[in-house]
């Protein structure tokens, strides 16, 4: 007899290239295995997943849950509460809070309080330097040591690029990754779209793709010379692209994210949504959002991550210039991913694999997988469930989108977490 079956669903694990209709066998929160249907042992519930995506529980690697610091945008909480309804069970946030993310305390607090509430692992991201400031290197191997699972002063880039090798150098020490957020300063400073003909014919000060075309060349360099280990966050030119790949082909240890806004949404949202499409950094072309859903299938960019960043409506009501950058994402990434496998742009596979194994592989953590002996964080997606998206429902404490009334197909039903089935399962668990 084992606790749980999750039976009948089409089981995607793209750690083992497996894509079968079967039964997933969980114990005591922990993955027994990969059954054909109906042939593994008694199990005290089933889930009946017919007609369901069954995969390792999703991982959104670039988060901002804002506390502490920015409770009213989000909390610990809500952001969890978001996760979980968005089909995630890890999150990796960010250490742009207040006060920063670059200590043993802060990263401590931020573990503890995820334990409390108990919906989805949070997995702290410490800041490359103290107080964000580009200045002095925070204490890497206590960080670690404490919990962080990465490094980054996300939301500012590491200007001083001998401070970002010596950030390679000792974060390759302790085996974890750097995460970069590309943007020279020089050519963004008072930019607040995608520098082109809609910033043009709009009025609005541009960004230029050059700016993180630079930047993540100089990472990249970096990276090739240091043997570090380099993420590139939300790549969002093709040329941003291009560098990632080429240092792959060179065998640094770099890899790239791409956001669903991104590969979705290009500069024409911002005409339309205004502050709701402003974002760092910004909606690009339409050349670059096809060129990242290739990179996305053909695996030169190995993650989705939503960069979910929950500003309060008032924030985002101050007009194009004024209005912070970011949207919200956890709970419509896995709308917006299956939105590119229903175009035939991205295999289930690639798609998968990109929530689930890429983000655990370059966070370097037991994740992501279906593998016997592995946590029980198994995801139910229903590929076909047709929704409209309504921020006024969002588990998150912030409505900043520029997708309301979008009409998606696909979105995450419920996860198991550690064994523990949560979400909307109605009528589909048996005792
Ligand atoms: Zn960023």
């Amino acid at each position: 007899m084992i606790d749980l079956a999750i039976s009948g669903g089409r089981v995607l694990d793209p750690a083992c290239a497996l894509d079968v209709v079967g039964d997933v066998l969980i114990d005591a929160g922990r993955i027994v295995g990969v059954a054909a249907r109906g042939t593994g042992p008694q199990a005290r519930a089933t889930v009946d997943a017919t007609g369901l995506w069954v995969t390792p529980g999703l991982i959104d690697m670039h988060v901002h849950l804002r506390e502490p610091g920015g409770e009213h945008k989000e909390t610990i909480a809500s952001g969890v509460a978001a996760a979980l309804a968005g089909g995630f069970t890890a999150v990796a946030a960010m250490a742009n809070t207040s006060p920063v993310n670059d200590s043993v305390e802060v990263t401590r607090w931020i573990r503890a309080r995820a334990d409390e509430v108990g919906l989805a692992r949070v997995l702290p991201v410490a800041a490359v330097t103290k107080g964000l400031a580009g200045e002095e290197l925070t204490d890497f191997a206590a960080l670690r040591q404490a919990g962080a699972v990465a490094f980054s002063d996300d939301g500012v880039p590491v200007v001083d690029g001998e401070l970002m090798r010596r950030a390679l150098v000792a974060a390759r020490e302790i085996g974890a990754p750097v995460i970069a957020h590309a943007e020279d300063p020089e050519l963004t400073a008072g930019g607040v779209m995608h520098a082109g003909p809609v910033a043009e014919r709009l009025g609005l000060r541009g960004i230029a793709a050059a700016a993180e075309e630079r930047m993540i060349a100089r990472d990249c360099a970096l990276a090739l010379a240091s043997g570090g280990r380099l993420h590139v966050a939300h790549v969002s030119t093709a040329a941003g692209i291009e560098h990632v790949r080429r240092a792959r082909a060179a065998r640094a240890d770099v890899s790239g994210e791409a956001a669903p806004h991104h590969f979705t949404l290009d500069e024409e949202a911002v005409a339309r949504h205004g502050a709701l499409a402003k974002m760092n950094p910004p909606l690009r072309t339409r050349e670059d959002v096809v060129a990242l859903r290739a990179a996305l299938a053909d695996g030169t960019i190995e993650v989705i991550a939503s960069d979910h960043a929950p500003h309060h409506a008032d924030e985002k009501a101050r007009g194009m210039q004024e209005a912070p950058f970011g949207i919200v994402g956890l709970e419509t990434t896995v709308g917006l991913t299956l939105a590119c496998v229903h175009a035939g742009a991205l295999s289930a596979q690639a798609a998968v694999r990109a929530l689930t194994l890429g983000p655990a592989r370059v966070l370097g953590i037991a994740a992501g997988q279906l593998a016997r002996g592995a946590n029980a964080d198994v995801s139910l997606l229903d590929p076909d469930m047709r929704w409209t998206v309504d921020p006024a429902t969002f588990r998150s404490r912030s409505r900043n989108t520029p997708f309301a009334g979008a009409e998606l197909r696909g979105r995450a039903i419920g996860v198991c977490l550690g064994g523990r089935l949560m979400g909307d399962l109605n009528g589909r668990v048996r005792q």
